[in-house]
């Protein structure tokens, strides 16, 4: 078993075993409900694919398709349980799932990719679509892929299913809000737990690895709704820029720019990629990849909470570590929950055949957050728990309202 399956699981052995839950339930939100394991085929070559049916206690599956050339089954086990945890915490009426295809993507022309979607939309046909299993770009894949794979599905079936994968393109049924959801939905966790700390609107420091789509667009919602607060550092793959006295995340090009392209960063010396971790600022904002802080530099750390954006970005050993310095981790199954709740009202948004304005999806979208972010903190304050433990107790509990014994 992979070391992310093995934590995955045993995150949510050691919820139900505090909540003291027996073994068979237990088990029952461990195992799968169901596991696709076939091949695709793409220019003239096959490869492996899966789709984790994990849980669809509280709605049709719901997770991302991955195309990277370490996919494999444990891995998308691990990722579909962590999608189960993911949307129960955040009280969604959807379960987990997720999918991929071991793939290397750079070695494949468009057409071939091309292929491979319709080729993996057509072996899942008879089991997924808006009622059963809703999958989602993740790694490697993007919005036209999605809709190729719509497009196919609809072949396979011969009724139109619009509602059947998410972070479609705009023209395509996909929804306003969605490339801004997770880094949004990071500010909104974050404005939860600072007020509930008494330190909403104090003028604290923050520090950023990772600016991609999230790390973006966390960094300008953030200005716009705390201008008191500064982002002091940034890093991407490459570096880490520091500037005390503050980055303006300026719109200088269309689309994501990269930190060289900020106007107050150019010319600005930089330090090595990953000094971001050791930055002294208030606040550490996990925006990259899984275990950036670990057991090797978790003493670097000088900040006084961690906001996990990123899947798994703290490891446990990590995480141990820093709660006994009292650091708070604001935990990724929540943090970034932003997108996943996207996800579902673009979904929400074909089945009604409607289409909302950006604004009434923010609206929606913090009004879902901010109810999820609050029971985590209330919770976690009320039984002395981690919020990250407070977080996956929640969700366990909701799916075992829905876990009759009939059912085991
Ligand atoms: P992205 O590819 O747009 O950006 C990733 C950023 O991380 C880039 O700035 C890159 O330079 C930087 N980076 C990569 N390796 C690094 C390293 N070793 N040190 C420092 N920086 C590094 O990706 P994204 O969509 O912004 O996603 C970021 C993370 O958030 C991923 O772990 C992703 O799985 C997770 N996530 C994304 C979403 C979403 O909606 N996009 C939702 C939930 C979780």
């Amino acid at each position: 078993m992979n070391t992310m399956l093995q934590t995955a699981q045993d995150t949510v052995r050691a919820a139900a075993e505090r909540l003291g839950y027996d073994d068979n339930l237990v088990q029952a939100m461990l195992e799968a409900e169901a596991e696709h394991i076939f091949e695709v085929e793409a220019g003239g070559k096959k490869y492996p694919a899966y789709r984790v049916q994990h849980n669809s206690k509280l709605g049709p599956y719901k997770g991302g398709v991955r195309f990277h050339p370490n996919v494999s089954l444990d891995e998308v086990r691990a990722l579909a349980t962590l999608m189960t945890i993911k949307t129960a915490a955040v009280d969604l009426p959807l379960g987990g799932g997720k999918g991929g295809i071991a793939v290397d993507v750079r070695n494949l022309s468009k057409p071939e990719i091309e292929e491979l979607a319709r080729s993996y939309a057509r072996h899942l046909a008879p089991h997924i679509g808006s009622g059963k299993d809703i999958p989602a770009p993740d790694v490697n894949t993007n919005a036209e892929i999605m809709d190729w794979m719509v497009d196919e599905l609809e072949k396979q079936t011969g009724a139109p299913d619009q509602g059947s994968f998410t972070g479609k393109s705009l023209g395509n049924g996909g929804s306003e809000g969605r490339e801004a959801a997770t880094g949004r939905g990071g500010v909104i966790v974050l404005g939860e737990y600072l007020k509930a700390q008494g330190l909403a609107g104090k003028p604290l420091t923050l520090a950023m690895q990772g600016f991609g789509n999230v790390g973006y667009y966390f960094a300008k919602v953030l200005a716009e709704r705390y201008p008191n607060m500064r982002l002091i550092a940034l890093a991407n793959s490459k570096h880490t820029w520091l500037k005390p006295d503050g980055i303006a995340v300026d719109g200088s090009t269309s689309g994501t720019p990269r930190p060289e392209e900020l106007s107050n960063l150019q010319g600005l010396s930089t330090l090595p990629r990953d000094a971001i971790i050791g930055v002294k600022a208030d606040i550490l904002v996990l925006a990259a990849l899984e275990n950036a802080v670990n057991g090797i530099n978790m003493h670097e750390v000088q900040a006084d909470v961690i906001v996990e954006l990123a899947n798994g970005p703290v490891t446990t050993d990590a995480e141990q570590y820093l709660l006994g310095k009292k650091v708070a981790i604001l935990p990724d199954v929540v943090a970034n929950a932003g997108g996943v709740i996207v996800s579902c009202l673009e979904w929400q948004q074909n089945l009604k055949g409607e289409r909302w304005q950006e604004a009434q999806v923010n609206e929606k979208l913090e009004k879902i957050l901010v109810k999820a972010a609050t029971a985590m903190i209330t919770y976690a304050h009320d039984h002395k728990r981690t919020l990250k433990q407070a977080a996956v107790e929640l969700a366990l509990q909701r799916l075992h309202q829905k876990i009759t014994p009939h059912t085991l």
